[in-house]
């Protein structure tokens, strides 16, 4: 049984493992320790820095339709709320009460619309006129456009200045009193440590890849972990 005190480990700094984390910090757990191979503290979630993890994006597309699964739908409208909490919070802060590459004007949830389009291997002719056109006609809309292989538009996405919502996820951690071991080796998971009870086999704490253990009374984790010796 958990209690308040327990020593919760979360392995996976991404937005399921901040999530949970920050669900639980609000529900009253004061030990929970996120780890996590990336320094996110350094790079901010920065997908040209280093961090491969899925929730390191330029961004991230919100959608609410899910066809006949209400279920999918609800949690998403849930989700809306929050989000459009934190963009108020965020307006609402100064820029010192904000973590770093944050600003009180910066929206975490752009609420632009969805536009649905088909699924091809291939670009299809439609599209590769429509940029041909803009660049000719329209070359500033067309800077707005971005083909991946294209190595102008590539070197131009490099430049946009994006807003990480992870960023702000760890920051409203940190201030619930998460802790957070990130980078390498320190940071990195290698193994469960289990204990023996009753011919049954209980996880009771992660290693990590600098040697250390970290004793747990619950250990979750959080996305598509990597052992070290795993190749990616
Ligand atoms: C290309 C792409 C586009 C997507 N687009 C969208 C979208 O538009 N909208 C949307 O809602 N969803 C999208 N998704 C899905 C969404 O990104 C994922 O569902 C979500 O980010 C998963 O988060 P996570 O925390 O579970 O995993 P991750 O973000 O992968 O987090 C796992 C973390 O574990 C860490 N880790 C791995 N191995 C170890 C180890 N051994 N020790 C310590 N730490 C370790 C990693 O560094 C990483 O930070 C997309 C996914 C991808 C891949």
């Amino acid at each position: 049984m958990l209690s308040q005190d327990s020593q919760i480990v979360i392995v996976g700094g991404g937005v399921f493992g901040l999530s949970t984390a920050l669900w639980l910090a609000r529900s009253g757990h004061r030990n929970i320790t996120i780890f996590d191979r990336c320094a996110f503290d350094q790079s901010f979630y920065d997908p040209h820095n280093g961090c491969d993890g899925a929730s390191a994006d330029i961004n991230k597309v919100f959608r609410m339709a899910y066809g006949k699964q209400q279920c999918y739908q609800d949690l998403a409208i849930e989700a809306r709320a929050i989000w459009l909490s934190w963009n108020k919070n965020i307006e609402e802060s100064t820029s010192s009460q904000l973590p770093s590459g944050l600003e009180p004007d910066d929206k975490l949830l752009h609420e632009c619309g969805n536009y649905f389009l088909a699924e091809g291997p291939e670009l299809c002719d439609f599209y590769k006129e429509s940029l041909d056109l803009m660049e000719k006609t329209a070359p500033d809309v067309r800077k707005t456009q971005f083909l991946k292989g294209n190595a102008l538009d590539e070197e131009k996405l490099r430049k946009i200045d994006p807003k990480w919502a992870c960023v702000y996820a760890r920051f409203l951690c940190e201030q619930l009193g998460v802790k957070f071991v990130l980078g390498q080796p320190q940071g990195v998971f290698s193994s469960f440590v289990y204990e023996n009870a009753n011919r049954e086999k209980k996880i009771i704490g992660i290693k990590t890849a600098d040697g250390q253990r970290h004793a747990a009374d619950l250990v979750i984790v959080a996305g598509n972990v990597i052992r070290p010796s795993e190749k990616r």
